[in-house]
């Protein structure tokens, strides 16, 4: 099973480069979700285990909601602590790139990687990943990167070093990445690597409470205004969308994470193919983009608004005002009306 792809990757090259490094940096996306910094964490702890000098090195701060994670309080925000994390990518001898597939993911972080001369590897399940990095394991019919780092370690001679820790967070990566087994999931391999993973003795039922029941009353608040005053439903185009302005986000105290999940919301409307969520930010609009079936999202945020993702997950930062950014996605809906009838 996992050796199919494993053989048409590096593979081997990125086992063999890592064997031969001392300091390593991990890093992942800006905006990290619990499949970014699932992954990230059970590396480092694997490459502890194995005795190497290791950072997570990460943009900006992980949500509150992913705190639990062993080792989470060791992961270094490049925005809090550039100078320091800027010392040690220098000193790095390899940077494991995972859960995203352009550096320009990664902001300012990631100008300061790409002009290093350290070597950059990719581990990573988004289509389309750029040739930024010597070496990469990029797949994208999986659930997630951590079921990736799963069967990285899994298929090395070090399989015998995956123990609960990492099987806790490679877990939380798995739950959060296919909506807790909604989607992206359609692979007997996913399940018996989570098979696995309550072998090692995780508690998925409390995994659970630690990541889905731990919402502030604002949060919690700020998803009851998100699916009524902030959605609009176009029925005729099979298609939903959801605005929070700068002025919703501060009447919910927003913090980090508490629009995490919210898009989902709006296609769990029957009959609706196409949800997109466009949240104001200070200086760019984050867009959210989310389909059933064969409509792929991932199209729509790259040929239209600079971005990116999965088939039925993507999005993208739009430097536009939100009123435009909601006026391209309107206009490009009548394109669309047609294949959004029939996503199955
Ligand atoms: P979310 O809507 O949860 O932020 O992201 C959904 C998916 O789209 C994730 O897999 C994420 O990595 C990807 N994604 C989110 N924002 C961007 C972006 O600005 N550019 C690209 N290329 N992908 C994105
Ligand atoms: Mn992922």
């Amino acid at each position: 099973m996992m050796e199919n792809y494993l053989n048409n990757t590096d593979f081997d090259r990125i086992r063999e480069t890592l064997d031969k490094s001392g300091r390593i940096i991990i890093t992942t996306h800006t905006n990290p979700d619990g499949d970014a910094i699932g992954a990230s964490l059970a590396m480092y702890l694997y490459l502890q285990k194995r005795g190497f000098n290791v950072k997570v090195i990460i943009p900006d701060l992980y949500p509150e909601f992913l705190a639990w994670m062993p080792k989470a309080g060791e992961i270094m925000i490049f925005e809090k602590r550039a100078e320091e994390c800027k010392k040690f990518i220098g000193e790095a001898d390899l940077i494991i790139c995972v859960d995203f597939n352009n550096l320009k993911r990664l902001n300012e972080l990631g100008d300061v990687i790409r002009q290093s001369d350290t070597m950059k590897v990719l581990i990573d399940h988004h289509l389309y990943p750029s040739d930024e990095f010597r070496y990469s394991i990029s797949f994208s019919k999986i659930s997630s990167t951590s079921e990736l780092i799963y069967d990285f370690i899994h298929a090395s001679e070090y399989k015998d070093l995956i123990d609960k820790e990492m099987a806790e967070c490679l877990y939380a990566g798995i739950v959060t990445d296919t909506g807790s087994f909604s989607y992206a999931c359609n692979y007997v391999k996913t399940y018996q690597i989570i098979a696995e993973l309550f072998r090692l003795g995780i508690d998925g039922e409390h995994i659970h409470r630690l990541v889905y029941d731990t919402y502030s009353e604002n949060r919690l608040r700020l998803l009851g205004y998100a699916v009524s005053g902030g959605l609009t439903v176009l029925p005729e185009y099979h298609a939903a969308y959801i605005v929070l302005t700068r002025e919703d986000l501060e009447r919910f105290k927003y913090e980090v994470g508490d629009t995490e999940g919210v898009v989902n919301y709006a296609l769990s409307i029957k009959d609706i193919n196409l949800a997109a969520m466009f949240i104001e930010r200070d200086d760019h609009v984050k867009v959210s983009f989310r389909s059933k079936g064969k409509f792929s999202v991932d199209r729509l945020a790259r040929e239209h608004f600079n971005g990116g993702g999965h088939s039925n997950a993507s999005g993208a930062n739009c430097l536009m005002s939100v009123t435009e950014t909601i006026d391209r996605f309107l206009a490009l809906l009548p394109t669309f009306r047609d294949e959004l009838k029939q996503v199955y």
